[in-house]
């Protein structure tokens, strides 16, 4: 048996209004007086009191980001080329010293794909897979403005490519700074909040039910997983920090665990129909009683108490071509599988088992 060799982020700061540490962080980086960095920014925080605390200085690049869409490889490969042209005509083809990501999974995932592909030639897509990257990445800061995902804390970016939706997964990926500051989250609207949320409290409950589990991912899946609970059901003063929390622990949970059924119904949604991670995950979620039913029965209860409400019917209309994307999508994903049935997964994960949950939500 050989055990993972994982890799986490060596330096991160917590702690509400830490954000403005981020220019002690940089100066760390900038050796030269012409040193840039490039801050890849979700554009929901342009013309917002957080942009002008941005510590660019006059040769730094603000890239806004579009997430209207989840990443995709060609938005990935497309910024990137945006920093090579920013760098040979201001700085002689100079790579940047630091790259910041700050928004949501998907600024903080934009970030992650575009620091390694300064330093790794080609397109992305050609990274899709595990431990692919050749290259150590530029530096890379992560600061999260919206919390669930562990994008934070994990060691992929999950990127859309041509023919599948996976990860750049490698040591290289994960940030070499966090900075987790709670005030961030001020603004998050609520239903977002919630989806994003979710992501975290059901990485848990399926890592604590699957059969990768062990001691090290129990322990902070647990304390995860009573966070989300204490954010979800009860009125906290400080639930922002506790949803912070949560968030870095699940990541940190996974990478010695597994996410399962529910992750891989939500990759075939997203996949086929276009869901984003974190409401597609509801929905499947939603459907899921007879896997994980003592988390539904709770997640109904957290949905109730936020008045949340989920679209039903989605896949009423749905060709009979894409229910078999979908169905293919899902059930390619071997270690979910593994972590819900363990060994013998294949036999248990029928294709009729998935069209009949596909037809549920
Ligand atoms: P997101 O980044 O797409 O953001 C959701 C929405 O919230 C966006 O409209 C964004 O503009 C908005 N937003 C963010 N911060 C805000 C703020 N402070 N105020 C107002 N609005 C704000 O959503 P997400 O759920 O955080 O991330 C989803 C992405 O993360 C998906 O692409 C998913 O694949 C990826 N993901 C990555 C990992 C990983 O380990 N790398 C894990 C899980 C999910
Ligand atoms: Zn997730």
């Amino acid at each position: 048996m050989k055990f993972r060799n994982f890799k986490t982020v060596p330096k991160m700061i917590f702690g509400r209004g830490s954000f403005d540490q981020l220019d002690d962080v940089l100066a760390d980086e900038r050796q030269q007086p012409n040193d840039f960095v490039v801050f890849l920014v979700d554009q929901v925080h342009k013309d917002k009191p957080l942009a002008e605390r941005i510590p660019a200085q006059p040769q730094d690049m603000i890239i806004w980001l579009d997430v209207s869409d989840e990443p995709k490889t060609t938005y990935v490969d497309a910024l990137t080329l945006n920093v090579q042209q920013f760098s040979s005509q201001h700085h002689a083809s100079t790579p940047p010293v630091s790259v910041v990501g700050l928004g949501g999974g998907s600024a903080l995932d934009l970030g992650k794909a575009v620091a390694l592909m300064l330093t790794n030639e080609g397109g992305s897509a050609s990274y899709q897979g595990w431990d692919l990257i050749k290259h150590p990445a530029i530096h890379h800061v992560g600061i999260p403005t919206i919390s669930g995902t562990g994008a934070e804390a994990s060691r992929t970016t999950v990127l859309t490519g041509p023919d599948k939706k996976l990860g750049m997964n490698s040591d290289y990926t994960v940030y070499d700074q966090i900075i987790m500051d709670p005030d961030l989250l001020q603004g998050v609207p609520r239903d977002q909040w919630f989806y994003t949320g979710m992501d975290c409290y059901i990485h848990n409950i399926e890592a604590l039910n699957g059969t990768y589990i062990n001691e090290f991912a129990r322990a902070f899946g647990e304390k995860s997983l009573d966070l989300c609970n204490q954010v979800f059901l009860e009125d906290h003063p400080d639930s922002d920090e506790k949803l912070m929390m949560a968030s870095y622990m699940g990541g940190q949970s996974i990478a010695y665990s597994q996410v399962g059924a529910c992750h891989a119904l939500s990759y075939g949604l997203s996949y086929v129909m276009g869901y984003h991670h974190g409401i597609g995950n509801c929905i499947a979620f939603d459907v899921l009683d007879e896997f994980y039913p003592e988390g539904v029965k709770t997640f109904r209860k957290m949905m109730k108490k936020h008045n949340i409400i989920l679209p039903k019917g989605i896949t009423k209309e749905l060709s009979e071509a894409d229910m078999d994307k979908m169905i293919r999508t899902a059930s390619g994903l071997a270690p979910l599988w593994e972590n819900v049935y363990g060994a013998n997964w294949k036999e248990k994960v029928t294709p009729e088992l998935l069209r009949d949950l596909y037809s549920k939500m």
